[in-house]
């Protein structure tokens, strides 16, 4: 029999939304990264707000707890969800994690996204995402990456992300 309640668990959250060009006559998504609106001539497609930085890192605490994933517990197809801000699910899954007997040790992320450039908003996600998993700045990473201008995401119709956590059992958490 295996251990349980290890020490320490792993997590890896992977999203991915489709970028299109945002209707003239208003509406649509624009192109929220962790939190952080950034311009763009396209929005993106999603039933909440599209984070898909958010959305990674949300599945890669609930994938280290062996949670359902974020498509379970937020269906896209129930209307509470819609346009929903993100930090939502992140908070929700972060709770998990807090009630699950956990610590959350560091968070490394990589954006993928052919334009625009995360550039001065990148250290802003950080804060955003340091405060969202209650850990220090210097434990989050966010890098970013394009995709040399091949495939959906390259040729700018898509945004990727992939987030790995780390958590470590609180010393005074109790089995079950
Ligand atoms: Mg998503």
């Amino acid at each position: 029999m295996t251990d349980s309640f290890p020490a320490f668990r792993i997590g890896h959250g992977f999203d991915l939304h489709r970028l299109e060009p945002l209707p003239p006559d208003g509406g649509g998504r624009p192109l929220i990264v962790g939190g952080v609106r950034l311009a763009h001539d396209l929005g993106v497609v999603s039933h909440s707000d599209g984070d898909a930085l958010y959305h990674a890192v949300t599945d890669a605490l609930l994938g280290a707890i062996a949670a359902p994933d974020i498509g379970r517990l937020f269906p896209d197809t129930d209307p509470a969800y819609e346009a929903l801000d993100s930090i939502v699910f992140l908070e929700e899954a972060v709770h998990r994690v807090e009630l699950a007997g956990y610590l959350i040790l560091n968070l490394d992320t990589t954006v993928i996204l052919q334009r625009p450039k995360l550039g001065d908003a990148r250290e802003t996600i950080r804060k955003n995402l340091a405060d969202a998993l209650a850990i220090s700045i210097e434990c989050v990473n966010v890098k970013a990456t394009t995709h040399e201008k091949v495939d959906a995401i390259g040729e700018g119709r898509a945004i990727a992300v992939h987030a790995v956590v780390i958590l470590q059992r609180r010393p005074d958490a109790l089995p079950g």
